[in-house]
């Protein structure tokens, strides 16, 4: 099973689960409970949330597909984010601690700050250690972050603790390769791509498609275990369905060869020069 190592030198699986849009309608809610189970049952033990999603409610489904059972959440590793207008010193402290109570755990393995926004990264650190010192948090880091925040992060008094960057990143968008993943690697620094199959879209992509044909493979898994291939590289696909969830997780097995991985950057050209960094 692959994994990431984080600065700290904890172990996590490579492949996590995606929360965007879970939490969105009640009637949906036990399905997506079951689907986050079932994907800590195959491995994907990372799950990412954010206090952003569903207004607060998809960390509110995560926290009840953890409580099924104690020992579901030493199982599970949980990322959620910091909203940026939240992310002054003492607000980023009180939004975490009522993510937490959605969340029902005492602790947040990873908290990112969503993306950057008005108050300055000094501050933001500054929460994320006190945090940390309680024990609410045990990990942070930052999203959506280009080289040249990262730069300005690395700076700020504790900057250098920051644990993983989670941008956009997958087969179809691979403008980080020329500058921020290089970046991030000679820093010790983790990366998350979130979309990992740009929300489905890139399944439907006639030479991914062609290829997964000739391999005997399905699309989605490729996509996810060619991120997964690369040292220090997560993926956090989204899924409520068990056959999706149960394809996706035939990524964290498969072992792309390097004809196909030269296949793969045919299909989908690396960048030949600097690009600005794209959001969802
Ligand atoms: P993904 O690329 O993970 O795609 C999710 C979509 O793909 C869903 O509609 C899902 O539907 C479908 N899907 C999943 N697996 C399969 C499969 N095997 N076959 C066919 N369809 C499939 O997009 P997301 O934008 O959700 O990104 C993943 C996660 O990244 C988010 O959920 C969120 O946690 C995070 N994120 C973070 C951002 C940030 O700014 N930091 C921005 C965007 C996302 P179904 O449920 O029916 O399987």
């Amino acid at each position: 099973m692959k994994t990431v190592r984080l600065p700290s030198g904890e172990l996590v699986s490579a492949l996590g689960q995606g929360t965007w849009f879970m939490g969105e309608q009640s009637s949906a809610q036990p399905q997506e409970i079951a689907a986050l189970q079932l994907g800590l049952d195959l491995g994907m033990t990372l799950i990412d949330t954010a206090e952003m999603y569903a207004d607060g409610r998809a960390e509110v489904v995560v926290g009840k597909a953890l409580s099924d059972r104690p020992s579901r959440r030493d199982a599970a590793f949980v990322v959620s984010k910091v909203y940026p207008h939240n992310a002054s010193r003492s607000g980023t402290i009180t939004a975490c601690e009522r993510s937490l109570k959605r969340l029902q755990t005492d602790r947040i393995d990873l908290y990112l700050l969503h993306w950057r926004g008005q108050h300055p990264l000094a501050e933001t650190v500054q929460a994320f250690e006190a945090l940390k010192s309680a024990g609410k948090i045990r990990d942070w880091g930052v999203s959506n972050l280009d080289v040249k925040a990262m730069t300005e992060l690395w700076q700020v008094p504790g900057g250098q603790a920051v644990a993983a960057n989670q941008v956009l990143y997958n087969l179809g968008r691979r403008g980080v390769e020329w500058d921020l993943l290089p970046w991030l690697h000679r820093h010790g620094v983790a990366t998350m791509a979130y979309s990992p199959i740009e929300q489905a879209r890139l399944l439907r992509h006639k030479g991914l498609q062609s290829f997964a044909i000739r391999h005997g493979l399905r699309p989605a898994p490729v996509a996810l275990a060619w991120l997964i291939a690369q040292t220090g590289v997560m993926a956090i696909p989204k899924s409520a369905s068990e056959q999706h969830l149960r394809e996706n997780a035939q990524a964290l097995h498969m072992q792309l060869t390097p004809d196909q991985l030269a296949e793969l950057d045919q299909l989908f050209a690396p960048p030949r020069g600097p690009q600005a960094l794209e959001v969802l």
